[in-house]
């Protein structure tokens, strides 16, 4: 069997994998960003990469169709529409997921060929905010630290970001540093307690983007404390006063902590020079995400904390290649190698290394109003590419719907069904993670290979090769690349002009890679300069690429909150530990499907009490736009008045339990990213009869008023709620299970209103369904595994195991499938901590994702322990 060095597909810290032939995967104990370890998500790959679900082929409106009819009418009708109504009538939206030389084709051939800048990519909804507030700052999207820094860091602020969960390993690395120094202090900016929280010191439960004033008062705090770096300000930095003078005029107050909290932070911050702070999509997506994202570099600006080791701020992308993207130009208003669009010169210079027939002159249109632009009927092709924004932007029925109003769609994807695909007119299937090949750059500036173990199945095909394909048939010349190495290497020399003007992105010492050396790239830091030595930090020593060279603080001011009455409440998306965004393939995984396996909405309990709901009820989400369906959950996570549901569901898991539906299309003026953690909703108790909980060998998908499915080790499993009761219960059971043979057992109470039906088919169990008209109290993970088993019916009807099977209940640890009542009797047995706790359950051994969970229960458990 052989071994392939590659690089994770999910996150932003950009994990090495090992992966074997047979799909076996390992952390890469060679890598830098995760020495040998891997998340949840990351250990599951294996089981994500089967051909289940796979686009293998070319279709035209749902027809197979050849590779060659397919681009033929690609290229036509893009020509056709940029013939007859200009080059902004046609537009790409790509995504994070794609490799570097994806990217940089994509982007070469709109705004150096078709002559516009409608490119953009599902990175804006990501860290959009985040690099408009480094080009306001720095002068440029430089990241200037690396992932050492957060381990060097005497204090670690966390702002807006659920690390533990979003960025798992890097968390670790967080977590083996505060272990090795104790003295190490770890912060958690968030208006929601999450699992990042469990590891601070201090948690501070900020109220919605009540971070400009928090760092506002950061600022003026620094000025009155006399921490203020002069001599790095007076050589490297303007605006210093004018920022401060704004900083002073705002009450912190506004940041909804009391003077204790802001004490105590303003005390950490200031009181140790070795501070990182690391932000995330809590600060980025909002509507005032780029204010936010200037209000923390002003602070480290101010005292000079930046570029050197431990210190500085550092904002972790969400995407694999987010990174890259921004790189290779891929957002709307940004050119190639960190370029800029609107500077004549770099246009010239850019258009010459490509020798390409025109340029864009001006921004194209971001994300959010791209898709407005497409439901305004300006924009008459669209070629969408590994990514679903039917499902991932806010408004997504509204956006669902301007994709159909486009008079011709392509997506190349690898998945057949998406939401988005749903909507396009051609689909051009995609090569995958772990078939092709390229390069991914992560949030420390590393460029990592990904490297193909698996052969590329039928007719799928590299991005890059499509788009050439596409290219050269509407009569483009430069676009003849007999690999993504020769892309690599033209990307890596079109680096010269950037060094040339000055600029921060150069990896010149790249241009000149054979084949061979390509293959062989191991992950590097950028800048890589010819003769040079690569990496390192920036701007320790200023040399900003603003034009006097100095850094911009800016003045912030604080954001208005205006009151809704109509929509009172303020729902934040995001996502869960096992999920990776629209689940096309985490959701393939049955042991990643077990964690959380139903969308849900966190609520406070005392809006619980307000509204009416109860825990593990149904609630409907509304906003202007949509609603959403999803289960309640009442916690104190929440603050009163702020709502937490995840995104990731989509119409093949769970079409009403879409969050983005109810996500309103509010945008950042200067970033245009997306508000997707802020948007004003109301909700209400969703008048369901029944509730049931359905396994089945098959796969489900019932189309009930809610309903919501997930993979399980022998079939699927499914909730499901309707609005009537049915006239007969082995019907509406046959109908959800996808069961028409067997024999049927049925327990029917038509005095309480509920119902079990099990069909057993050679007296194997195939399905089981249970109905009441209360959320359906029996254990999941034990109904779940009887699937497939000669269980008795009677028995399987009972709903939870006898004494002698004992109940594990809901997955904590997904590697090793432990659940929580066996840590909760582990712990009663006294292992009391998390190294115990896997010693005797293997919980939390393998890639450790579930460990701040596992310390939860440890906690939990002495608590209770405490009050009696
Ligand atoms: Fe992949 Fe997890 Fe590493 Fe992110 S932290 S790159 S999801 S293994």
């Amino acid at each position: 069997m052989s071994s392939t060095c590659t690089t994770c597909p999910y996150c932003g810290v950009g994990c090495g994998v090992i992966a074997q032939s047979d799909g076996t995967v390992s952390g890469d104990e060679s890598h830098p960003a995760n020495f040998g370890r891997l998340c949840s998500k990351g250990s599951a790959l294996g089981e994500t990469i089967d051909l289940e679900g796979r686009l293998l082929h070319p279709q035209i409106n749902g027809q197979a169709a050849s590779w060659e009819e397919s681009l033929d009418l690609v290229a036509q009708k893009f020509g056709q529409a940029i013939a007859e109504h200009g080059p902004d009538s046609v537009a790409f939206y790509v995504s994070g997921q794609i490799l570097t030389e994806d990217y940089y084709v994509a982007n070469k051939l709109m705004k150096g060929y078709i002559g516009s800048a409608n490119i953009d990519t599902n990175s804006r909804l990501c860290m959009a905010s985040s690099v408009a507030g480094h080009k306001r700052a720095f002068g440029s999207d430089t990241v200037p630290g690396t992932y050492e820094d957060l381990e060097e860091a005497d204090v670690l602020v966390l702002v807006g970001s659920n690390l533990a969960w979003c960025h798992p390993v890097l968390y670790q690395r967080v977590v083996a540093a505060k272990a090795a120094r104790p003295e190490m202090r770890v912060i958690n900016v968030d208006p929601r307690r999450t699992a990042t929280s469990d590891l601070a010191d201090l948690h501070l439960a900020i109220r919605p983007d009540g971070d400009a004033a928090l760092f506002n008062g950061l600022l003026t705090e620094i000025a009155t404390r006399d921490a203020v770096n002069h001599a790095y300000v007076d050589a490297h930095v303007t605006g210093f006063e004018a920022s401060l003078a704004a900083a002073q005029s705002c009450d912190p107050s506004e940041s909804g902590l009391s003077a204790e909290e802001l004490r105590a932070f303003y005390d950490l911050w200031i009181g140790s020079e070795k501070v990182v702070t690391v932000y995330s999509q809590g600060v980025n997506q909002s509507a005032c995400g780029t204010d936010k994202v200037n209000a923390i570099l002003n602070c480290h600006l101010a005292t000079g904390r930046i570029g050197r080791a431990g210190m500085g701020p550092f904002s972790v992308t969400g995407q694999p290649n987010a990174m890259g993207g921004r790189e290779v130009g891929g957002l709307a208003n940004m050119l190639a190698c960190h370029l800029d669009l609107e500077n004549a010169a770099h246009r010239d210079a850019v258009q010459a290394a490509w020798n390409s027939p025109t340029m864009a002159e001006k921004p194209g249109l971001k994300a959010v109003d791209l898709f407005q632009a497409c439901a305004d009927g300006k924009i008459k092709a669209l070629w969408i590419m590994s990514t679903n924004p039917a499902v991932s932007l806010p408004d997504a029925n509204g956006v669902a719907e301007a994709i159909r109003n486009v008079p011709f769609t392509v997506s190349s994807d690898m998945m057949v069904e998406t939401d988005t695909n749903a909507c396009c007119d051609v689909l051009l299937p995609a090569a995958g993670w772990g078939e092709k090949s390229g390069t991914v750059t992560n949030s420390e500036r590393r460029i990592s290979r990904q490297r193909p173990f698996l052969p590329v199945p039928a007719e799928a095909c590299a991005d890059w090769s499509m788009m050439c394909d596409v290219a050269k048939r509407m009569g483009f010349n430069g676009f003849d690349y007999p690999s993504e190495a020769a892309i690599f290497r033209e990307y890596a020399a079109l680096s010269q002009v950037a060094a040339d003007f000055g600029r921060d992105f150069d990896i010149t010492g790249l241009s000149d890679l054979s084949d061979a050396d390509y293959d062989a790239l191991k992950p590097v830091q950028w800048p890589v300069p010819k003769g040079k030595a690569s990496g390192g930090r920036f701007f320790a020593e200023g040399g900003f690429y603003h034009a006097d060279g100095k850094a911009k603080m800016l003045p912030i001011a604080l954001p208005v909150q205006n009151a809704n009455e109509t929509y009172p409440l303020r729902l934040n998306t995001g996502r869960i530990r096992d999920q990776w965004h629209t689940m096309t393939r985490s959701g393939k995984a049955a042991r990643l499907s077990q964690h959380l396996a139903e969308p849900f909405v966190e609520i406070h309990p005392e809006d619980a009490v307000a509204y009416g709901i109860r825990d593990a009820e149904l609630v409907e989400v509304t906003s202007p736009t949509g609603t959403s369906i999803l289960r309640a959950l009442l916690t104190h996570r929440v603050q009163p008045g702020a709502l937490f549901a995840p995104m990731h569901w989509t119409n093949s898991f769970s079409a009403p339990g879409r969050a983005n539906a109810a996500v309103p299309s509010e945008t950042d003026p200067v970033s245009g990213q997306p508000a997707l953690k802020g948007g004003a909703v109301q909700i209400a108790r969703f008048d369901a009869k029944w509730f049931g909980f359905a396994v089945s060998v098959n796969t489900m998908r019932p189309a009930r008023p809610y309903w919501a499915v997930a993979k399980a080790a022998n079939g699927w499993r499914a909730e499901v709620a309707g609005c009537k009761i049915p006239q007969n219960w082995e019907a509406e059971a046959r109908a959800i299970l996808g069961l028409t043979g067997g024999d049927a057992t049925l327990f029917e109470d038509p005095a309480s209103g509920s119902a079990r039906v099990a069909i057993t088919e050679n007296g194997v169990l195939t399905g089981l369904f249970f109905a009441a008209p209360t959320p359906v109290a029996v254990s999941r993970q034990y109904v779940t595994g009887l699937l497939g088993t000669e269980q008795s019916p009677l028995q399987a009807l009972a709903g939870r195991a006898g004494a002698d099977r004992p109940d594990p209940g809901a997955t904590v640890c997904s590697c090793f499938e432990v659940g929580v009542n066996t840590l909760k009797l582990a712990i009663e047995d006294g292992a009391t901590s998390v190294a115990a706790l896997g010693d005797r359950t293997c919980a939390g051994t393998n890639c450790g994702s579930c460990k701040p969970e596992l310390q939860a229960l440890i906690d939990a458990s002495l608590q209770k322990v405490a009050a009696e």
